[in-house]
């Protein structure tokens, strides 16, 4: 059963250029997606469009379809009790987001009573259960964020986002401010929780080799859109399209800080919306650029079985139609 269906998603700020262009994803409960790209690429906007929380004046168009209801199209009401009941999600820098006077425990027990409509007393047991289910002891409910290490307050912004059981959850660059060894504790964390529940999980990192590691599919973002998208692990490591590619070289092994921002062999930065590049937007850095791409837009094409890429090159495994790579495309709802 699809519990995410995302169509034709433009997003474009008050003043601003589109940050969003045309981003089609599909996910299904119990089902990891990664999204990576570097800073700039959409995929904050991209997180925020999903449960409605962009700045006023930011226009969105497409689908956002939640268990087939579309979040663009909902009542205020319905978004609220969709943001923690449907969906929640887990921000980069936990410590902006929590409350520093308010005991951490008060702040997990907030929307169970809110939203769940819990006892006071139920409230509390659910908190301490969400607490040592993310790896803390059921007694640093009544801690203050600052008597936490980043990594714990993490751990409590997780506790938060799973406390009124959603369907789906969010996480944008969870662990980004966080060292590597708590960061990678963190990932598979997320990764099993949501596992051992079936919830789906949308990632976001620029780390492509976390993401391969935890999750089951991997969509590349280069300019507000999506240029590649396959299984996790094929993505990262034979990539079709040449940013993935040079995402990936930019991650030999997991936990590599040092050229996280810098994919290898990839000079430049990633086009400001509102001066996009001529035909694909990749070609000013692209290795292997033709000619034509830099006039000619390229859509996503098959790219394999279950692969796609917007690059001119991705056809050279073209499969013929009727071959299981078409099939498994064209069933996709
Ligand atoms: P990422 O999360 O991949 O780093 P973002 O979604 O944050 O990318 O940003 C995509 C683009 O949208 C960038 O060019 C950024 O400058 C722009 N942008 C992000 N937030 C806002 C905002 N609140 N107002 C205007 N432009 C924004
Ligand atoms: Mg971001």
């Amino acid at each position: 059963m699809t519990l995410l269906e995302v169509r034709n998603l433009e997003v474009t700020y008050a003043g601003g250029a589109a940050a969003v262009r045309g981003v089609d994803l599909s996910l299904d409960a119990g089902q990891k997606l990664g999204v990576a790209g570097e800073s700039g690429c959409g995929k904050s906007t991209l997180a925020l469009a999903l449960l409605r929380l962009l700045p006023a004046g930011t226009r969105t168009s497409g689908e956002i379809l939640l268990d087939g209801e579309d979040v663009l199209k909902m009542k205020w009401g319905q978004v609220r009790a969709v943001r923690w009941a449907g969906a929640s999600i887990v921000f980069q820098g936990a410590m902006h987001s929590l409350n520093a006077v308010h005991r951490i425990g008060d702040q997990i027990a907030e929307p169970i009573l809110l939203h769940k409509k819990a006892t006071p007393a139920g409230a509390r047991k659910k908190t301490g259960e969400l607490l040592e289910h993310v790896g803390l002891p059921a007694a640093r409910a009544s801690a203050y964020p600052h008597e936490l290490s980043g990594g714990q307050r993490q751990r409590v912004m997780i506790a938060m986002a799973l406390a009124c059981d959603p369907r789906l959850v969010i996480a944008d660059e969870p662990t980004t401010a966080l060292d590597v060894m708590i960061q990678a504790q963190i990932l598979r964390l997320i990764e099993q929780l949501v596992s051992e529940q079936d919830l789906g999980l949308v990632m976001i990192s620029h780390d492509l080799a976390v993401l391969a590691d935890t999750c089951d599919r991997l969509a590349v973002m280069y300019a507000g859109r999506v240029v590649e998208e396959g299984p996790a692990r094929q993505v990262y490591e034979d990539a079709r399209h040449p940013y993935g590619k040079a995402l990936s070289a930019a991650f030999p092994r997991i936990g590599d800080t040092a050229s996280r921002f810098a994919p290898r062999g990839l000079p430049g930065d990633p086009p400001d919306p509102s001066a996009l590049p001529s035909g694909c937007t990749f070609h000013p850095r692209c290795p292997v650029a033709l000619d034509s791409c830099i006039t000619e837009d390229q859509e996503l094409r098959d790219a394999g079985t279950a692969r796609w890429a917007a690059c001119v090159h991705a056809g050279a495994s073209v499969p013929q139609p009727g071959s299981p790579a078409e099939e498994a495309r064209s069933s996709t709802p």
